[in-house]
């Protein structure tokens, strides 16, 4: 059976790239009719942020993005944070020290920085404590196994490091990239258990793996240099026989291809790199959500789907089944994908417009009962249908259709300027008298009818004077079709609209 994870650590709001993860593995979960968990890697207490846990699972339900096995639904391998499961890593780490393919380090801070110092002053360009620098630092390699045991029973403060091997070629065989092969010399004898008795990312990250059945392990890019590492981990464990293939996701670029998509860019960019609104409970540091944007989950979901995979044809609108249905791991590319803010528009206004008129007019009584203003159901979906063309966000419904239901109170001075004339004034004054005694039903073919009669009594080109009757009926130069507005304002509202204009 597939089972894979996401496995997130709560060290500040879950970026973009994280959830598309989370997405990636899901949607390969379902596909397979295999399992998706959820671990929180919550060890590096320095790091842990308040309040991102939530923020993860919040994000992911939004998204309609459901986990099999998680903290909130424990599975048979829980727990599921791994600060809940400190005290079973210590002994993992004792049996690769038993092994021989790890060893207690005792150097001080001021030790590896002399170490670091004297190896940069020898140009080496990578300082790394490896099989050549560990044979000069204090650890049970090399003091003697006497002194080793008087340390450890005196409470001396320790780490436990991985043992590179000195020459071997480490492979493997990634399910987007191929085969990945790294000299060992180039792997450095990382810490897998901290001084504060807590297991390091490396450590924790690979015996979970292993005791939660992972099968298949799919994850950005940053971490494929640590691959070689957890591959040389499974087998000093024993465990090669159950190692998860790895898949490496092509990391998400900045819109102009510029380097990797950062936290920090959403600032700089003006668009979120969060799904959702995010507060830092202890600094008070904000950051701006898509879900508060007015991002449809379903269409976002979409969006993200497509950031670094493709369905092979030309098809573009997938709902959550139907990526389910079409995904594969080997239709996701090798190379970086740009963050395209366009694109996630564009989704958002398909999925707007696939709506319903009655749906819509939901998001229009709403915002507009937050104004103070009822609207009833029916005229509520005429301002939804004139507008849906018109929009990318469900608040943009309210704020295009508002001039129908709210005294005009300015007009465009930039449109007036250009526009605004006698034959103008002429045509108008026309019309509103003509309307005004109008007793018929006035749709919008009627209205122009009635238009082009006006326009032809005085005498002047219709199309001469059309912005000009838009702006005294709407106040602005551009907007939805000017004769289903006047259909639904009614002959009386637009007569009085022109008068006021004219005045
Ligand atoms: N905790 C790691 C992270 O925050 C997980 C990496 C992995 O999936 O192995 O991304």
């Amino acid at each position: 059976e597939v089972r894979v994870r996401f496995a997130p650590s709560p060290t500040g709001p879950l970026h973009i790239g994280g959830v598309r993860t989370a997405l990636y593995n899901y949607l390969f979960a379902r596909k397979m009719g295999g399992k998706f968990l959820l671990r929180i890697e919550d060890t590096d207490q320095m790091r842990f942020v308040p309040g991102a846990e939530k923020y993860i699972q919040e994000s992911l339900a939004w998204l309609g993005i459901s986990a099999d096995e998680s903290p909130w639904k424990p599975g048979d391998c829980g727990p599921y944070r791994q600060s809940e499961r400190k005290a079973d890593y210590m002994q993992y780490a004792l049996d690769l020290v038993e092994a021989g393919h790890a060893y207690y380090a005792f150097d001080t801070s001021e030790e590896l920085e002399a170490m670091r110092e004297r190896l940069t002053a020898a140009r080496v360009v990578q300082p790394q404590y490896n099989s050549i620098t560990r044979t000069q630092m204090k650890n049970s390699l090399t003091l003697p196994e006497e002194e080793v045991k008087a340390r450890l029973a005196s409470g001396d403060p320790y780490v436990i490091r991985v043992k590179i091997p000195r020459k071997e070629e480490v492979r493997l065989n990634d399910m987007i990239r191929g085969w990945v092969m790294v000299h060992s010399s180039t792997l450095d004898d990382k810490v897998l258990m901290k001084s504060d008795g807590m297991p390091t990312y490396h450590l924790a990250n690979i015996v979970d793996d292993h005791l939660m059945g992972i099968t298949h392990v799919i994850r950005g890019e940053e971490w494929l240099p640590s691959a070689p590492l957890h591959v040389l981990l499974y087998k000093f464990f024993g465990w090669e026989d159950t190692m998860p293939q790895f898949a490496h996701l092509p990391l998400l670029l900045k819109p102009n291809g510029n380097g990797k998509l950062s936290k920090r860019d959403g600032d700089k960019l003006g668009f979120p790199v969060f799904p959702l609104n995010w507060e830092n409970q202890e600094t008070g540091e904000t950051a701006a959500g898509f879900r508060e944007q007015g991002y449809l989950p379903d269409a976002f979901v979409n969006f993200l789907a497509f950031l670094g995979w493709n369905p092979g044809d030309d098809r573009e609108l997938f709902s959550l089944e139907e990526l389910v249905e079409a995904f594969s791991v080997e239709r996701i590319g090798k190379s970086g994908t740009k963050f395209d803010i366009e694109k996630a528009k564009w989704y958002n206004e398909q999925y707007l417009r696939a709506k319903s008129d009655q749906e819509l007019a939901n998001y229009i009584i709403e915002d507009a009962s937050k104004e103070g203003i009822e609207l009833k159901q029916e005229v509520a979906e005429q301002a939804a249908g004139l507008t849906k063309g018109r929009i990318t966000f469900p608040q943009d419904l309210w704020n295009e259709s508002k001039f129908l239901f709210v005294p005009l109170t300015s007009f465009d001075e930039d449109v007036a300027a250009k526009k605004w004339n006698g034959d103008a004034v002429k045509v108008l004054t026309h019309y509103s008298e003509a309307i005004t005694h109008y007793e018929g039903t006035f749709d919008a073919e009627t209205a122009k009818t009635m238009l082009g009669a006006s326009a032809e009594v005085e005498g002047i080109k219709l199309g001469k004077v059309m912005q000009a009757v838009r702006l005294a009926v709407t106040g602005s130069g551009a907007g939805p079709d000017l004769m289903e507005v006047f259909a639904i304002l009614g002959a009386q509202e637009v007569s009085n609209r022109i008068q006021f204009a004219l005045n």
